[in-house]
């Protein structure tokens, strides 16, 4: 956090260093990346990404979204618009938020989106297939997603019965765990290590994490088994 000398602001150990949250799935022939943070071009700068096809989008908050005008580059080397999925609520804040790139007159560099809305059906990104999640983030309906053996879940507070369910029988589930302090939009560490438990999910990742959490090495002890933190440049991989 900006201004702030806690331990885990000022912690020499890089699993310390939280950037703002996103994933990058990829299969040997798609790459996409769920959600487009402030870091967005730092994290593609960092992990020499050099090709994507798609950005999906979880819900329409700033740490989430503000990242989109530097997919520019990649329109740039592609020659193509970038393919966007979001819900029609996100699909508000992009047209709001990145107008320009809306506009019938568009100037020279801008970022080239091609919009696809999503609604609650599985859908397919080049060979990837997706089922969305609906969960809540105090009262906004956000996006989590199934791919396959691994779900991902950030910005949740709860989860209605019938979307757990499609959580049931992944291998690996993220969720989001800010801290262990009850917060009115996010899992706290204790909630989210007990939707784990219920789900049966035998490997869960933690993001979406607050400095307030502690320290990385700290916590991580502190977990059970099948149960960490997940940190920046954290890569899994599925059979
Ligand atoms: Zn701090
Ligand atoms: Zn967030």
């Amino acid at each position: 956090m900006i201004g702030c000398d806690c331990e885990v602001c000022t912690s020499t150990d890089k699993k310390d260093n939280r950037l703002r949250s996103s994933i990058m799935v990829q299969s040997p022939k798609t790459t996409l990346v769920v959600d487009t943070g402030p870091d967005f071009r730092y994290q593609m700068l960092r992990q020499k990404v050099k090709h994507l096809d798609a950005v999906v989008f979880t819900h329409p908050h700033k740490d989430h979204l503000a990242g989109l005008d530097d997919i520019k580059a990649f329109n740039y080397f592609s020659k193509k618009p970038m393919n966007v999925f979001a819900d029609s609520l996100t699909e508000e804040a992009l047209r709001r938020d990145f107008y320009y790139a809306f506009a019938d007159t568009k100037y020279p560099g801008i970022p080239e989106l091609n919009l696809n809305t999503i609604t609650m059906d599985p859908f397919v990104v080049g060979d990837i297939p997706i089922t969305p999640i609906l969960v809540w983030h105090l009262k906004m309906p956000v996006m989590g997603f199934r791919f396959g053996k691994f779900t991902y879940i950030t910005d949740a507070n709860k989860i209605d019965d019938t979307e757990k369910e499609k959580i049931r029988g992944s291998e690996v589930v993220v969720l989001n765990a800010l801290r262990k302090q009850a917060h009115i939009s996010h899992f706290t560490l204790g909630e989210a290590i007990d939707l784990a438990k219920e789900l049966q999910v035998p490997t869960a990742y933690f993001t979406h994490i607050s400095h307030q959490l502690g320290r990385h090495a700290e916590i991580e002890s502190e977990l059970s088994e099948g149960m960490h933190l997940a940190y920046d440049g954290l890569v899994l991989k599925f059979s």
